[in-house]
């Protein structure tokens, strides 16, 4: 341990993590690290009509397509989606790879989110400068991989040799020989899984909008069939903690209970499920805690934004109260990507935090989560860190 300066920053309350409230503690930092939280002093930052809290972990987005005019794309199904998406890809008048990706980790910083876990389908989307500047959102991008020809796959893998894990587009954009090499793989690995009825058909019957999509940009079909993409994540060896399902929102609950007994964690993205005006999921009928959360990206969603995902997670599933969602949008997502040290402000944590003004300070942290889920309510500034 360095000895960095100790800084005492005391705002009104604190909101540890989602069963936490302090009152009148200064939360006491070192070398960007929470030490602890003590007693009001006069050496006490402080901070009067505010309140804070650890910052969100979003395990889910893409930093391309910032500027996708999606508004105007058809939102019927996915593959009449993907068609507009792979159409709008080619045209030369959008942002570079490079700039859409500092301007969506500008508006993630902006929003508040501390971490961010992004599929990279395109060469040049990250941020150097963000990278090398060490700003936040802390970001882990993993090389996408989509190719559906199985002779494809060395290829593939290794354009992400030394990444510190790999991305699979989804059980059709992917052969099996190269989800198995994928996934026999130590490390993190991310998937869309169980994102809509339109993936769940073309597994099982091999038919449907999304086979006629390949069919007609000459891409192969997945070669075999499978009742469940469950079983089909299963088949290709990814039923294996590390391993997370993005989306899994037409998943069944013996289907997202088999995901769990295997240690995979989903990654639901309620801005996107929004967009695509889908139906309910069916995590809460499942009776498994609620799931980390992503954004996706604005091919998809209209905003960036860690707050807005919690409260539409609210408002779109109501069976977990604020409380649920807001650990799901904090230690919930740093749990799936394995960081103890994000998502809460024990002692310990990364000294990350979002600053909120209140003139009265919620009561517990039950209340605490129910007013970070009002509408109207705004980090200060983005997110903060402690150097
Ligand atoms: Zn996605």
């Amino acid at each position: 341990m360095s000895g960095g300066a100790v800084r005492r920053l005391r705002p009104d309350a604190i909101l540890v993590d989602s069963q936490t409230l302090l009152s009148d503690r200064a939360l006491v930092v070192r070398d960007g690290r929470v030490l602890g939280h003590d007693g009001p002093s006069a050496e006490d930052e402080v901070h009067p009509g505010e309140f804070w809290s650890a910052a969100p972990v979003l395990v889910h987005a893409h930093l391309e397509s910032h500027d996708a005019p999606a508004a105007t794309w058809s939102r019927a199904g996915f593959a009449a989606w993907a068609a507009e998406l792979l159409a709008w890809r080619e045209r030369r008048d959008r942002l570079p790879p490079d700039q859409a990706a500092a301007a969506s980790l500008a508006e993630l910083r902006r929003a508040g989110c501390g971490f961010v876990l992004a599929h990279r389908a395109e060469a040049g989307a990250t941020s150097e400068a963000h990278r090398r500047a060490r700003e936040l959102p802390e970001l882990l991008d993993l090389p996408e991989l989509f190719a559906p020809e199985p002779e494809r796959a060395g290829e593939a893998l290794r354009t992400c040799a030394g990444a510190p894990g790999r991305a699979l587009h989804s059980p059709f954009g992917v052969s099996l020989e190269l989800a198995r090499a994928a996934f026999a793989a130590p490390g993190p690995v991310s998937i869309h899984l169980g994102e809509h009825a339109e993936e769940r058909r073309l597994l099982a019957a091999g038919d449907g909008p999304l086979a006629e999509l390949l069919r007609a940009r000459g891409r192969p079909l997945p070669a075999g069939r499978w009742p469940s993409p469950v079983d089909w994540l299963a088949d290709a060896g990814g039923l294996r903690p590390g391993v997370l399902a993005v989306h899994g929102a037409d998943l069944r609950p013996e289907e997202l209970r088999r995901l769990d007994r295997a240690g995979v964690r989903v990654v639901w993205c309620p801005g996107t499920h929004r967009f695509f005006r889908r139906p309910a999921p069916a995590f809460a009928a499942a009776g498994l805690p609620a799931p980390a959360l992503g954004c996706d990206s604005r091919a998809s969603n209209d905003a960036l934004d860690p707050l807005r995902e919690f409260r539409l997670a609210g408002r779109l599933l109501p069976d977990f109260p604020p409380a649920a969602w807001w650990r799901a949008a904090t230690e919930g997502g740093a749990e799936a990507v394995g960081r103890a040290d994000l998502g809460h402000l024990r002692p310990g944590a990364a000294a990350r935090w979002l600053r909120f003004r209140a003139p009265r300070s919620p009561a517990d942290a039950a209340a605490a989560c129910v007013w970070l889920a009002g509408e109207e309510v705004r980090p200060i500034g983005g997110v903060e860190a402690a150097a």
